[in-house]
């Protein structure tokens, strides 16, 4: 395979194209060829950005049909007929069976566009600077998102100061005997902890990069308590965990709770083309008419795609069949953690989002490239690269699902077999 013109042209920077050395050509569902039609599960999904499979076409269809009628394609904030049908599904199909109101803000099109307003918007309703961030988070890679972020790397890279974050500790961290929501509950409360109000706390439900870390329903339920208590914004960056992710449309369902923000991004569109919104709670709704702004805010055929994705949910036969994928994943796992303790430490994550914590990262890339050479694409994640993640298509099919557990069970044994 001709790889050439990557290494000779592309910067240094390129990551993906390093661990998976083939060039890609074709995708549909869960299944990915490359240029000598070799087929691969994925499990990578596009970092959680392909959630409906590749192609879906449900959500391509539509899509066809409106680039082929010369409708609108970019509109900045303007009103197109697209953007007025995904609102409509948006609200019919998401936000009123989940008993929600949110007001619906479209930033720039990448995750860090929406954290970066909803920090914004927190900072500019509380006239606080600080904000509350957690260990291990990740939040994206634009300044005020890196700045929240946890692991060090991320945070060196934008060189300039990340000041107004107070770093504090998630959920199990660092172990599970430490009650974290209490710190926060108190620091917040005592004049003496040197620890400024924060305009607001930002979290993942489930911290994928950080380790595929899931935080309990108490404890989500006890940092809401806590943010409405000392009048600070609540922001959910449901980034990677929402749209679908979890087995539910929002992650934090589960928990019953209602953030004041929540930033959605990655699967929103359905088809792994760029679009993000910011849910806000309405009176939190204090932006001044274009005081925030970003060109790529109108990218219509997103509109498309999300809106047929959207009406997904309203299928019961559709969310039937998540759940009972969700179930059937996490039973493949128990399976191998119990036959493989040489090499796996612990499951992590929830639903369809998904880890293996492994005992050590030399194990991880092992694993990564017996799968990679046997036809399946994961990715690591966590501070020290030892979890597998594990988030295939939630629209995955039983084959496919049990053949790339298949692969990953085949690359387990040779590590246990060969240690
Ligand atoms: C991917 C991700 C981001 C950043 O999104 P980009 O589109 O890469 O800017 C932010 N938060 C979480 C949780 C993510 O997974």
């Amino acid at each position: 395979m001709n790889t050439e013109i990557f290494t000779a042209h592309e910067s240094n920077v390129r990551r993906y194209g390093r661990s998976f050395p083939a060039v890609f050509t074709k995708a549909l569902g869960a299944t990915i060829w490359d240029e000598a039609g070799k087929p691969y599960i994925d499990f990578l999904v596009g970092s959680g950005a392909l959630n409906y499979g590749h192609n879906n076409p449900n959500i391509i269809a539509p899509a066809i049909e409106y680039l082929v009628g010369e409708n609108i394609l970019l509109s900045l904030d303007m009103y197109t007929a697209a953007k007025r049908d995904f609102i409509e599904v948006f609200v019919g199909s998401i936000l009123k069976p989940r008993d929600l109101s949110y007001k619906i803000q479209f930033p720039g099109p990448t995750g860090t566009n929406a954290n970066e307003a909803a920090l914004a918007l927190a900072r500019k309703y509380t006239g606080r600077s600080s904000v509350m961030a957690f260990t291990n988070a990740f939040h994206g890679m634009s300044l005020g998102s890196l700045a929240v972020s946890g692991s060090a790397s991320t945070r060196e890279l934008g060189g300039v100061a990340r000041h107004d974050v107070i770093r504090v500790p998630y959920d199990g961290y660092p172990n599970q005997d430490f009650d974290s929501a209490g710190y926060i509950d108190f620091v917040l409360g005592d004049t003496g902890s040197g620890i400024e109000k924060p305009a607001a706390i930002i979290l993942e439900t489930i911290q994928a990069e950080g380790g595929m870390n899931a935080a309990s329903a108490a404890w989500l339920t006890e940092i809401h308590r806590i943010c409405r208590k000392h009048g600070v914004v609540m922001i959910v960056d449901d980034i990677q965990a929402g749209a679908g992710r979890t087995g539910e449309f929002f992650s934090f369902e589960f928990a019953k709770i209602e953030p004041d923000i929540v930033c959605l991004s990655k699967s929103l569109s359905g088809s792994g083309s760029p679009f993000s919104i910011v849910l806000i709670r309405p009176d939190l709704d204090i932006w001044r008419p274009g005081e925030h702004s970003g060109t790529f805010r109108g990218n219509n055929l997103a509109f498309v795609t999300a809106g047929a994705m959207c009406k997904l949910w309203s299928d019961r036969q559709f969310t039937a069949g998540i759940e009972r994928t969700a179930i059937k994943l996490q039973t493949h796992l128990d399976r191998l953690v119990a036959k493989f303790p040489k090499c796996i430490e612990q499951k992590r994550g929830r639903g369809l989002m998904a880890g293996l914590k492994c005992r050590s990262q030399a194990v991880v890339g092992r694993v990564h490239d017996v799968t990679f050479e046997n036809g399946l694409l994961i990715e690591s994640s966590g501070p020290n690269r030892d979890v597998i993640k594990v988030l295939p298509p939630i629209t995955i099919t039983d084959d496919e699902l049990d053949h790339g557990i298949a692969i990953l069970d085949h690359a387990l044994k040779e590590q246990a077999n060969g240690d």
